[in-house]
This record gives C-alpha cells, structure tokens and sequence, in this order.
C-alpha cells in the first residue's frame, strides 16, 4: 500500500499489509506511532522511518487504538526497540497485558479468531500509561469510542484528522462503513460512539482497515450517520 500522505504531518506507513498503522509528527523531535499492525511489522516500521530520515527513537509514544492482535501485535518488540512510552484505552490494557483474554467474540467471530490465533502469537506487554476521554499527548486528545471492543478509543489532531481504530472502516470505492458487526463487542454502542465523532470537526479520517479519508471527513461521517449509518 502507497503512502497516503503527509498532510498535517500524518504519515501512513506504507507495506503494513492487512491492519494500517500511522505516524503523527508530535512536534520538531517527536513522532507518535498510532497502531502497530500484526506480529513482526516491526521492521516495516523501520523501514518507513529510514526512508524519512528519521529513527526508532524518534518514536516518543505508542498509541493503541484497541487491543486486537491485528493492532497491538507488534507493539511489544517495537516498545522494547523505540523505548516509547505505550499507552492504550484503559478497558483495553489487561487485554494486552495478558490479565484477560486478547479477544472475546462469539459466532463467526469467534471463530475468525480461533483460526488467526492459530498462526499468530501475540507478545503480551504491559502498558506504560492508560488513557481516558479528553486525555492529551502532544497535539493529539483522546476520544473514548467503545463498541468494536470495550476499551477502543480514538484520536483526535483538533480540525485536522481523526484516528478511529476499527470503530469505522472504508471499504473498496472509499465510502465509510460500520466496524464488523461479526467481530465487535456492541453494534449499539459503535454506532453511540460514530455519533460522537460526528460532533468534531476535521478534514482527515484515518481507519485501521481500508483507505483514509483525505479531504471533507467531518461533513462525510455526518452524511453517514444522517444515512442511517450507510
Ligand atoms: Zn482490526
């Protein structure tokens, strides 16, 4: 996958295959990586960052959407290779940290699961902060978005971007869809949570599956909703 784009700073890190992961220029030094894709994406990391002419270490914080292994697979080696701090939504650190089961999910769901969790070993890893609604690091606010999983959260860049984990996905042509009725906790509570970002106002959104939005995002998730969430 192409780079999306460096507007505003964010950065789609190319080649992470399956789940998308981002980096947020935080200020002159720092970057903050959002998601880090399935186990062993860490060199794919590296290599964006080479190709930047930036460093591991440049990576001050590592934000975590949700706990999902498709997410939060890498983030115990890139933790131990950054030396970032490692934060994620409070409902959703015992599940990385190895206190609760990664995933609970039933039907087809559950299923899916028992299949990847077949072929996948996530490194359990202990969190350094846990993060609630409205918290802040660096220019980026926490919005509490709960539903696809109890803990998921969003991040907010004010009037620029969104970053909203799996609580809403593109799919093929670029038009918005609901998190995957078959692999979340809540659909009622997804869709409570799209209708709170649908409140800000900023022109990217940036999913953890599918393409970004790049222009109109706000305008575009309002018509979502308006719709009927179609
Ligand atoms: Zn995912």
């Amino acid at each position: 996958m192409a780079q999306a784009t460096t507007q505003y700073g964010i950065h789609q890190i190319p080649d992470m295959g399956f789940s998308n992961a981002y980096l947020v220029e935080a200020d002159q030094q720092s970057l903050v990586l959002i998601d880090t894709g399935t186990p062993g994406k860490d060199a794919k990391v590296l290599a964006y960052l080479t190709s930047i002419g930036r460093k591991l270490s440049d990576i001050s914080y590592i934000v975590l959407t949700h706990a999902d292994a498709d997410h939060s697979g890498s983030a115990a080696e890139l933790r131990r290779l950054t030396g970032a701090k490692l934060a994620i939504g409070e409902l959703d650190a015992p599940r990385i940290s190895g206190e609760k089961k990664l995933k609970e999910a039933s039907g087809f769901g559950g299923l899916l699961i028992g299949v990847f969790g077949a072929f996948t070993k996530v490194e359990r890893v202990k969190p350094d902060m846990t993060l609630k609604d409205g918290e802040t690091i660096g220019p980026l606010t926490i919005v509490y978005t709960p539903g696809h999983t109890d803990g998921s959260i969003s991040v907010y860049k004010p009037n620029e971007a969104i970053f909203v984990g799996d609580l809403l996905r593109t799919d093929g042509s670029g038009n918005l869809k609901l998190a995957m009725a078959s692999m979340s906790r809540d659909m009622a509570e997804v869709k409570r949570s799209v209708e709170k970002l649908s409140k800000l106002e900023f022109s990217m959104l940036l999913p953890g599956h599918g393409k970004p939005i790049e222009h109109d995002a706000s305008k575009n998730l309002r018509d979502f909703v308006d719709n009927g969430f179609t």
